[in-house]
């Protein structure tokens, strides 16, 4: 099973050993803070949560299927090669930009975030039941998977709500043509009623 160890403060510091023993590492996640993370046998859980209650540092375990792998970006290209089918041109789930894997543009997102479904709070329960609902069993599957510009992927982080309507639809190449075609039809006809105004003030 996947654990991280982490704490707000230096706590874990001072326990370092310890943790390292039980075959963790420690990740860096900014300046001054990081976390404790690694693959432990489940016989070691219980010990491990004993040990973290007594440091009063916090335990998360990830049940496998909640967790990013490593591999999920690969098995993504592999199983979808964008909708030219060229494994080349991609369009952004979420602002329909095209992108391109060539330049780099292109990137793997997970439509449910890994962060939504990680642990076992309220929301994350009710998260999970929706996948298994819709049939996704892991987090890294490919129906899980969007592609998107980098500019998108950042601004939608963890965040679920809106965004994963967003790239529901927009994964969808229709979705576009519908939406182009209807704003092309409204332009249409708004420049339609201008002109109509127009002239009919010069007929006056
Ligand atoms: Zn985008």
């Amino acid at each position: 099973m996947y654990i991280e160890i982490k704490d707000g403060s230096n706590r874990t510091y001072y326990i370092r050993g310890q943790i390292r023993q039980y075959g963790l590492s420690f990740k860096k996640t900014g300046k001054y803070t990081g976390k404790w993370a690694g693959n432990v046998s489940e016989d070691l859980i219980g010990e491990i949560e004993a040990f973290c209650n007594k440091n009063h540092v916090k335990l998360y375990k990830k049940e496998e299927g909640y967790a990013r792998s490593s591999n999920y970006a690969d098995a993504f290209f592999a199983g979808n090669t964008g909708f030219r089918g060229d494994g080349e041109t991609y369009r952004c789930s979420y602002c329909g930009r095209i992108i391109r894997r060539s330049k780099g543009e292109v990137t793997v997102d997970h439509l449910i975030p890994v962060k939504g479904v990680a642990n076992t709070s309220f929301w994350h329960k009710r998260v999970r039941q929706y996948m298994d609902r819709k049939g996704i069993r892991d987090i890294n599957q490919i129906e899980n998977l969007v592609p998107a510009c980098s500019h998108c992927n950042l601004s939608k982080g963890s965040r679920m709500g809106f965004w994963i309507i967003r790239g529901y639809l927009g994964r969808n190449e229709r979705f576009w043509k519908a939406a182009y075609l209807l704003m092309a039809v409204a332009s249409v006809a708004i420049l339609s009623v201008c002109i109509i105004m127009v002239l009919s003030r010069l007929q006056h």
